[in-house]
């Protein structure tokens, strides 16, 4: 590799002023998992690295009541799984956490560098697009909250600019009659990136009937997808078997997958429709 100079910044004031004043040849590196890999196969060639990790203030987990989770970027995924405020608050999201990689990954690995790196093969993603999740977002010209559906643009391309640091991940408390899952499939070993993800959110009338149905599938296209129209055939109903496998038809058919090494497009949207129908009736059973 060539040489690069690294900077680290030891306070969050710091890190922008540096980032506002460096080029377009300056990235940010937080545990390095992703970021290492792309610069030894030349996929990034920076000429400076601004390393977040002396940052303290970004490596806090608490709830916050009305708010929700407020988990730092320099969290690791290994934190966000086992902190008993992430457990509490929202075990599927801590699930969703220690299902990515493994420990050695998860170790290193942040919140705020999983979602920045945007690979449309990550497990994060999807759950927090249907928890309806946010993150806040700070450069020199100041300080902004980006919505989870918004951030992704495309493989590897969030809405961040060059010099804007991901501070935070604020996911609000799902409402007192729902429940959440989230499902991953992997098609070559237990360790590897999902072929398919599936995060479901389903939140309940007195009644027992829908009142909201969150459907979002990862690491089948360049970003989460959300088919609003097949979750809305669920309000208002019960979910029934045969409407179950209505919407899981309805998602197979509107996603256009890609074709990866863990999975053509075909069979990718087999998958989806047995994901999809698996994670609305793990939302949906009475315990
Ligand atoms: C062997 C292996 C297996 C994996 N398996 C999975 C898996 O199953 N599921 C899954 O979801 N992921 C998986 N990953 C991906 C892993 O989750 C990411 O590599 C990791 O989360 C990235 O976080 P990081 O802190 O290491 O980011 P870095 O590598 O430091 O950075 C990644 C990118 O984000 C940018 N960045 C980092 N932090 C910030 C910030 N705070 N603000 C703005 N930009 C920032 C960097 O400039 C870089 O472009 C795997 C990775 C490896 C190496």
């Amino acid at each position: 590799m060539p040489n690069i100079k690294l900077l680290q910044p030891s306070s969050l004031g710091e890190a922008v002023a540096l980032l506002g004043s460096q080029n377009d040849e300056t990235k940010i590196i937080s545990g390095g998992t992703a970021l290492v890999i792309m610069l030894k196969n030349r996929l990034v060639a920076p000429s400076t690295l601004v390393s977040l990790g002396r940052l303290a203030e970004l490596r806090g987990i608490r709830h916050e009541p009305g708010t929700g989770l407020r988990i730092g970027a320099l969290v690791t995924l290994r934190d966000a799984e086992l902190s008993p405020i992430v457990r509490g608050n929202n075990p599927t999201l801590a699930e969703t956490f220690a299902k990515v990689g493994n420990v050695r990954v998860r170790n290193a690995a942040t919140v705020g560098g999983n979602l920045s790196e945007a690979d449309y093969a990550s497990d994060p993603p999807c759950v927090l697009v249907a928890m309806r999740a946010r993150v806040k977002a700070r450069s020199v010209r100041g300080e902004r909250e980006i919505p989870l559906a918004e951030l992704f643009k495309g493989f590897y391309e969030t809405a961040l600019a060059a010099d804007e640091i991901l501070t935070e991940l604020i996911v609000p408390d799902l409402a007192p009659a729902s429940r959440s899952a989230y499902l991953k499939y992997v098609s070559r070993s237990s360790e590897d990136r999902p072929c398919v993800g599936m995060a479901a959110v389903l939140e309940t009338q007195a009644d027992g009937t829908c009142k909201e149905l969150r459907l979002v599938a990862g690491a089948v296209a360049e970003i989460p997808q959300e088919i609003t129209a097949a979750e809305e055939r669920a309000h208002g109903q019960r979910l029934t078997g045969p409407l179950i496998e209505e919407i899981a038809q309805a998602y197979a058919d509107a996603i256009e997958p890609l074709s990866d090494l863990r999975g053509s497009a075909w069979y990718r949207k087999k998958i989806i429709q047995v994901l999809a129908r698996r994670a609305m009736q793990q939302v949906s059973a009475v315990h």
